[in-house]
């Protein structure tokens, strides 16, 4: 089969996705170090909706987000973007690409401590060269509930108001997707619970689509669609997750790896 993620058969699909992995590899070291993170991963994001990558820990997951968002590159197979084969760019269209599409949350917030929250927000835009659709940015501050502290330098807000400018500086640019690593993973459970009802009405109200990594259920049980990884394969999904659920599934993911 085709390698690439257009191909034919898989064109009514394929139009769906924001972005695709198609037999993405990437292996670590050679030799006795040799590690492969990903063996032969395909997988969609199909647009407006949020997706959990879940596993256990060194399953692959944060390989997975970094090679499909073009944070990192793969040993062999193909990523698309919306409709951009991430092969096909050289580094400066790929940064390019990254800058205009998509939008990042790490679980370290990332902020610049000298720059108010506002400033933040707006830093990737600034940077981009890009003017603010100002309807937007208003609808997302007003979404993460940060009005009344844009003039805030970071020390001066909590850890989740501080990720709250996070996600509405992933969203400023109305990125094609928003990728998270572990986002809510620094957070007490009720900021955290606050900043995945922001990701999940990004996608609900804001049509915006979100793939996060967690290897917390009920971070998962957020979103719309689950993907299990384990030693660098997809091995499940699951639709409308409960937290219970996905526990249930990581727990035989776990005794499956014993045996
Ligand atoms: P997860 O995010 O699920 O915990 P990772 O994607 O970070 O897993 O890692 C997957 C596997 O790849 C692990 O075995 C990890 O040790 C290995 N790995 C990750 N990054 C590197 C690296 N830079 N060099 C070597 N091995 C790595
Ligand atoms: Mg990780």
């Amino acid at each position: 089969m085709s390698r690439g993620c257009v191909a034919l058969v898989e064109r009514s699909v394929s139009s769906r996705a924001a972005a695709c992995a198609r037999e993405v590899s990437k292996v670590y070291g050679s030799g006795e170090a040799r590690v492969v993170a990903l063996d032969s991963v395909s997988v969609e994001f199909v647009r407006g909706q949020f997706t959990a990558i879940m596993g256990p820990s060194g399953s692959g997951k944060s390989t997975l987000m970094h090679c499909v968002a073009g944070l990192d590159t793969f040993s062999s197979g193909s990523v698309r973007i919306g409709e951009v084969e991430l092969g096909s760019l050289n580094d400066k269209q790929l940064t390019r690409l990254r800058r205009d599409k998509i939008g990042f949350i790490f679980q370290a917030f990332n902020l610049l401590p000298t720059l108010t929250a506002l400033e933040n927000i707006t830093l990737p835009l600034q940077l981009a060269g890009r003017k603010a659709d100002q309807e937007w940015l208003e609808t997302v501050i007003e979404m993460v509930g940060l009005s009344g502290r844009l003039g805030h330098l970071p020390s001066e807000l909590s850890g989740g108001q501080q990720q709250r400018v996070a996600v509405a500086r992933a969203l400023a640019s109305k990125p094609e997707i928003v990728f998270g690593d572990e986002p809510t993973g620094n957070l007490d459970s009720r900021s955290g619970a606050q900043v995945l009802g922001f990701l999940r009405d990004s996608v609900r109200e804001l049509g915006r689509t979100v793939v996060m990594v967690t290897h917390d259920p009920v971070a998962a049980s957020y979103a719309d669609r689950v993907v299990f990884l384990a030693d660098g394969r997809i091995v499940d999904e699951m639709r409308e997750p409960t937290a219970d659920a996905v526990l249930d599934r990581m727990k035989n993911l776990d005794a499956l790896r014993t045996h």
